[in-house]
């Protein structure tokens, strides 16, 4: 059975590390383009999430290399992504697509039922192998996360626009051809050294700092987010996501089995402005805005599909936690009519409005960054 799943990021690296170790054959989707864009919009609902829009064009281009199963994560509500594989296989099955759809659930508390649907799927492997293949693929994205996170403080500072996205692209080739976990560890490691060796533009002030929340997917997509990371670093931003791949994996699929709040400070730091769960990564996108502030960051930028209930949510909450942990933030809500020139105008803007904003703090005496901030009140 030829087995693919959606196109996320690099996920794609360990995806194909783990299925491959299961002993499928794995057909990886092509990188995401216009092109898939274009069919996923023209078979998906009008007001569908932007992201099911490209996974179902995915889903068909990996269809046309030969792709028989999907393997995708399951979702709870109460945003969409709880009946997101339903959508997905109905409209696959009306387009005449016979494709088999193995959805991982998140275990909430019952990991067994997890671990039959993979060996239902992988044809009985053993619990050992299992767990080897799965080791695999956390210490690929464990490698891959640690060098997308050194690239966003990099870029900024690179004196070669596309020197970092370049060491970053070989990074990746590397981590993707490593076979064990020795392998994969030193591929990590040439990967932080080809980023060390980019050549850095030096005598400058300190680069701002902004901080990425919003819809997962958005974040860890560089097609649909219109590589935002990329146009910010070549901006001179040092650039952090709230969520990296291992982060998604962890909160998503593992440690909601054991039922370990790792968010726990993010929730904490939310509490003030929301207390409930609505879904996606609404409640993080508040928690992460004070968060940053109080680690000093120059500013916050929210990244969401148009019409995403959780970030929605979010929006209409933002504008008071920015005022009360003094940091500024600008929301980008993005769907299949956006384009990077439109938005570069906004980051442009942005960056300036901090700019000034930084300085005009240093000539008022004030530090240029607040080292930490207390969420000064409770509105409602
Ligand atoms: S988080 Fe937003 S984009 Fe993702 S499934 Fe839910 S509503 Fe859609």
């Amino acid at each position: 059975m030829k087995v693919t799943f959606p196109h996320m990021g690099t996920m794609w690296v360990a995806a194909k590390a783990i299925l491959e170790d299961l002993d499928l054959e794995v057909v990886v989707p092509p990188m995401p383009t216009r092109e898939t864009m274009s069919i996923g919009v023209k078979h998906a609902p009008e007001f569908a999430c932007l992201p099911l829009k490209v996974n179902v064009g995915n889903y068909i281009e990996a269809f046309q290399r030969g792709a028989e199963a999907i393997v995708m994560a399951g979702g709870v509500g109460p945003c969409r992504f709880g009946y997101y594989a339903q959508v997905e296989r109905e409209i696959l099955d009306d387009l005449g697509y016979p494709y088999r759809m193995i959805v991982l659930e998140p275990p909430k508390g019952h990991l067994g039922d997890l671990i039959n649907e993979i060996k239902d799927f992988t044809g009985q492997r053993s619990l050992r192998r299992i767990y080897r293949a799965v080791r695999l693929g956390l210490a690929k994205m464990a490698a891959l996360d640690a060098v997308e996170r050194q690239a966003g403080i990099v870029r900024a500072t690179e004196a070669e626009p596309g020197a970092t996205s370049r060491a970053v692209r070989k990074a990746t080739n590397l981590i993707d051809r490593a076979a064990l976990i020795e392998d994969i560890r030193t591929a990590g490691q040439r990967g932080l050294d080809f980023l060390e060796a980019v050549p850095r533009r030096d005598g400058e002030p300190a680069p701002l700092r902004v901080g990425l929340i919003g819809e997962v997917y958005m974040l860890l997509e560089p097609f649909v987010n219109l590589d935002i990371e990329r146009q910010l670093g070549e901006m001179g931003v040092i650039v952090e996501r709230h969520v990296y791949l291992t982060d998604w994996i962890r909160s998503h699929l593992a440690l909601d089995f054991l039922r370990m709040d790792h968010e726990r400070e993010t929730r904490k730091a939310a509490e003030p402005y929301l207390r409930h769960w609505v879904g996606g990564h609404g409640l993080e996108s508040i928690g992460n805005t004070v968060l940053y502030a109080r680690r000093g960051f120059d500013g916050v930028i929210q990244v969401a599909p148009l019409t995403c209930m959780p970030e929605i949510v979010a929006r209409s909450l933002l504008p008071v936690v920015s005022q009360d942990v003094d940091l500024p933030v600008l929301s980008l809500f993005l769907d299949e009519h956006s384009g990077e020139a439109g938005i570069k105008t906004r980051l442009e803007a942005f960056v300036d409005l901090l700019t000034r904003r930084r300085e005009s703090r240093q000539r008022a005496g004030r530090p240029a960054v607040a080292p930490q901030l207390e969420v000064s009140g409770h509105r409602r």
